[in-house]
């Protein structure tokens, strides 16, 4: 047999391996190796099932001769991966009248015959395929005769009597199983390739019933929810195979107060169960569930598979293997997926609740939340002051939500795609948050939100939402806390020595640099300041001086706003002591910031003592067909400079004011939405002119960095004429992307995922980054600007920065830094590590 490359017995030098026979006789091997009390096992490879599976049959009395007369054998699939599943084990192969007399001498009766009367119930379900409802065990002496009588009745022949015959039956069974549609449908939805093979273990029982203390279990050495150690799992007197796992008379394992254990009952062979988990550990090099069976006080290890765990179980075991030096730093960096970090940082829905699903939409920012539906940002604000949490439902946001949104626990819109305004401040302030739930109607003058099959849910009704999976769900579900302890922490800073490529944040305000610093950012990639105008108290300011007839008119209004930004951005760079701080000049068009419904036009009036008629004139003649492609950007900077030269200075004054305290700032300051040479040109002439002014007026030198922010094609393919005014260029991928494909960012989310399923894109290219289109201007823009500016600083700062991808992509083209937002930080350190090691 040792010769037949298809049937090996499993010794420690035998040529197995993971991917020809499957994990669990690798597995197997490597217990073997490790000298553990593991029953004699012969591997099947994934081609000689394969070959079972189309009727080619092995030399089953050469498996069976490995085997010592008159044993009972058991077959368990052995997949590469064991989460793709398999048929499920078939044990007791080998009974039939003769050897049941035998087993009765050792065991006594009662205890052979149930092995018999499960065996023909297993064999004639899983294996001869009859009805379930007819082979339902029958308790007692009657359940032997019972079980054969039904099989003879069903299949009209007698039960097979010979072990060769048996045996055949299962592997072919089983082989056959494999094949089936749903089992290949199922590991396919695991992540299991087309072609994934089975292979296939016949093992020598431990029958785990009989005299003595016999019986069967699982033990781990650590809690699976937290990760700490803490020995787990059950034992069951007189059982086999997962009974232990199913019903409820299970023992406790260590010793318990509750009640009685297998350490009570058998100290000798728990000892040595435990000293045999503990080996396994450390030999190999992770914590192992370890499948066991005592059979008259001796112990046999059936079986170790990973112990399945949390995402906090996940990183706490990493870093103790890590510290117990069983693994490298590295080595537990790459054992854990980036992704799993932003379950980490968020509450989440309990893996154990029950979902009551009511609509889908796009899993825009991770964690979940629980409250009341309202429906506008002013009933968020005075629910959020009542002390009920709530969930903001909107058609989409606009800028003049967020306070509603900072007020609600989690924000669902039923537009929008991943880079929509509710999925970008969602992320950045750690609101979860589900965009562009098409499959829900939210009807405002109602004030219902009604699903797909019509249950209707009214305002103030409980509902959740879980940005990590993009559901909603009706009531409230069990949730699970976010868990950052040191584990984390310590991971982090090992990522953060194999860390090649800078991790800043996009922070907007105090809090979320705040937020950025915990999580130790390198600096604020983007500091949108937009965001800042809707502070209460500034958006009437700003209103009048979009309102303003004359250029002395705005700046007189701009004046009081400038120390409402300078304090802003006092505060940022005492944040972040000295760390860099990129601020956005502002981007969006003005009209965004005047209310769009009568009510608040009516107000608007009232409070700049205007005729309404005046107000609405002035906001019809502002808007735009496409404010995206309008009066935004820079060209709010070349035709309004006031705004941007207010911006400038208020920057400059508080590089002036935080140098008082010590503190040694270089700000830099980002000019949005550039498209031609020129504008830089223009824009930079006036910053400097700013500088110079503050540089004087408060006798203070300082430096300052001017920067573009790539984010139209045409800016790309021209650095090389727009990189020698700059320090940096920062490339804004959610408008690259949305320009480069010609693609609305707000209403991709309407198509996006028909285009994804019919495979037109690949993944939502605003969520992963398109590396062959946006890509190509991303690596032309970067190629062109260093060429004419040595030494320019490159980097993202779009939606893309956190991900793996696009991480991945940054890397190769040498860029100097990513930045995401603030939550995405550490899970963008991981990946770069990742990529580092
Ligand atoms: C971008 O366009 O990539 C960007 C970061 O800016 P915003 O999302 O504010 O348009
Ligand atoms: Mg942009």
């Amino acid at each position: 047999m040792q010769n037949n490359p298809h049937t090996t017995l499993v010794t420690p030098t035998a040529p197995i391996a993971n991917n020809t026979h499957g994990g669990r006789a690798k597995c197997l091997q490597r217990l073997v190796r490790l000298d553990l009390p593991v029953p004699r096992t012969v591997a099947l490879s994934f081609d000689a099932v394969q070959r079972i599976a189309k009727g080619e049959l092995p030399d089953i009395a050469a498996i069976v001769s490995q085997f010592p007369e008159g044993t009972l054998l058991c077959v368990r699939p052995s997949s590469e991966d064991p989460d793709w599943g398999g048929p499920g084990a078939v044990l007791n192969i080998g009974m039939n009248e003769a050897r049941l007399a035998a087993l009765a001498d050792r065991l006594g009766t009662e205890a052979a015959r149930a092995i018999y009367t499960r065996f023909v119930q297993n064999y004639a379900v899983d294996v001869a395929r009859l009805d379930p409802d007819v082979f339902e065990p029958v308790e007692g002496p009657e359940g032997l005769s019972e079980a054969l009588r039904a099989y003879e009745a069903e299949l009209e022949e007698p039960f097979p009597a010979d072990p060769a015959e048996q045996l055949a039956a299962v592997l072919k069974s089983m082989a056959r199983a494999w094949d089936g549609t749903s089992a290949r449908l199922l590991r396919q939805a695991k992540g299991a390739p087309a072609d994934a093979g089975l292979g296939l273990v016949v093992q020598e029982m431990a029958l785990g019933l009989g005299g003595g203390n016999s019986g069967s279990g699982v033990l781990q050495l650590v809690n699976s929810e937290t990760g700490l150690p803490q020995i787990t799992g059950r034992y069951l007197s007189q059982s086999q195979g997962r009974d232990a796992l199913e019903g409820d008379a299970a023992l406790y394992l260590s010793r318990d107060p509750r009640g009685p254990s297998l350490e009570d009952l058998a100290p000798e062979a728990f000892a040595a169960l435990k000293a045999d988990a503990a080996l396994m550990r450390v030999k190999l090099r992770e914590e192992m569930q370890v499948e066991f069976v005592i059979e008259n006080g001796q112990l046999f290890i059936l079986d170790g598979v990973r112990v399945l765990r949390s995402s906090q179980a996940a990183v706490r075991i990493a870093v103790q293997l890590a510290d117990d030096q069983i693994i490298s730093r590295a080595e537990a960096l790459m054992r854990i997926q980036p992704r799993t970090l932003s379950e980490l940082l968020h509450r989440q829905v309990s893996p154990k609740a029950k979902r009551d699903v009511i609509g889908q939409g796009i899993a825009a920012s991770p964690g979940a939340a629980t409250g009341q539906i309202v429906f506008t940002a002013t009933e968020a604000q005075a629910s959020a002051a009542r002390g009920e949490p709530c969930i903001l439902v909107r058609r989409e946001t606009s800028p003049e939500d967020i306070r509603g949104m900072h007020a609600a626990q989690a924000v669902l819109t039923e537009r929008g795609g991943i880079t929509s305004h509710a999925a970008v401040i969602g992320r950045g302030i750690g609101l979860p948050c589900v965009v562009g739930a098409s499959n829900m109607r939210f009807n405002r003058s109602k004030k219902q939100l009604v699903t797909r099959d019509g249950r209707v849910f009214a305002a103030g009704e409980i509902i959740t939402v879980d940005g990590s999976s993009g559901q909603v769900l009706a009531g409230a579900p069990e949730m699970q806390e976010a868990a950052l302890d040191e584990s984390f922490q310590k991971l982090m800073d090992w990522a953060s020595e194999h860390c090649d490529i800078g991790i800043r944040a996009n922070a907007d305000t105090p809090t979320d640099a705040q937020t950025a610093r915990n999580f130790d950012a390198q600096g604020i990639g983007l500091c949108r300041t937009e965001h800042m105008f809707f502070e209460p108290g500034r958006l009437t300011v700003m209103r009048e001086m979009i309102f303003a007839e004359t250029s002395e008119d705005r700046r007189a209004v701009l004046e009081r706003l400038l120390p409402m930004q300078r304090e802003d951005f006092t505060q940022l760079f005492r944040i972040m002591e000295g760390k860099p701080v990129c601020i956005r000049l502002f981007d969006p068009p003005l009209h965004e910031f005047l209310p769009t419904d009568r009510a608040g036009q009516r107000e608007l009036a009232e409070a700049l003592d205007l005729p309404l008629s005046d107000v609405t004139r002035r906001i019809e003649a502002m808007s735009e067909y496409n404010p995206m492609l309008g009066l935004r950007g820079v060209r709010l900077g070349v035709t309004v400079p006031e705004i941007y030269e207010m911006q400038a200075r208020a920057i400059f004054e508080a590089t002036v004011a935080v140098s008082a305290e010590g503190l040694a700032i270089v700000p830099e300051i980002m000019i949005p939405l550039v498209s031609a040479r020129r504008e830089v040109e223009l824009v930079k002439t006036f910053i400097d002119a700013v500088a110079a002014a503050v540089r004087m007026e408060h006798d203070h030198n300082f430096d300052y960095r001017l920067g573009v922010m790539v984010e139209t094609p045409r800016a790309a393919l021209r650095t090389a004429e727009i990189a020698p005014y700059c320090a940096f260029l920062s490339f804004g991928t959610n408008d690259l992307t949305q320009m480069a494909y010609g693609l609305s960012r707000d209403d991709a989310g309407r198509f996006m995922s028909a285009y994804v399923q019919q495979g037109v894109f690949p993944e939502d290219p605003f969520h992963v980054l398109d590396t062959d289109g946006v890509g190509e201007l991303l690596q032309l823009g970067a190629q062109r600007g260093r060429e004419a500016q040595p030494g320019v600083t490159l980097s993202i700062c779009g939606e893309h920065g956190g991900n793996p991808e696009s991480i991945s992509f940054c890397r190769e083209a040498a860029f100097d830094y990513v930045s995401c937002s603030p939550f995405r930080v550490p899970v963008a350190r991981l990946a770069a590590a990742q990529l580092a090691i």
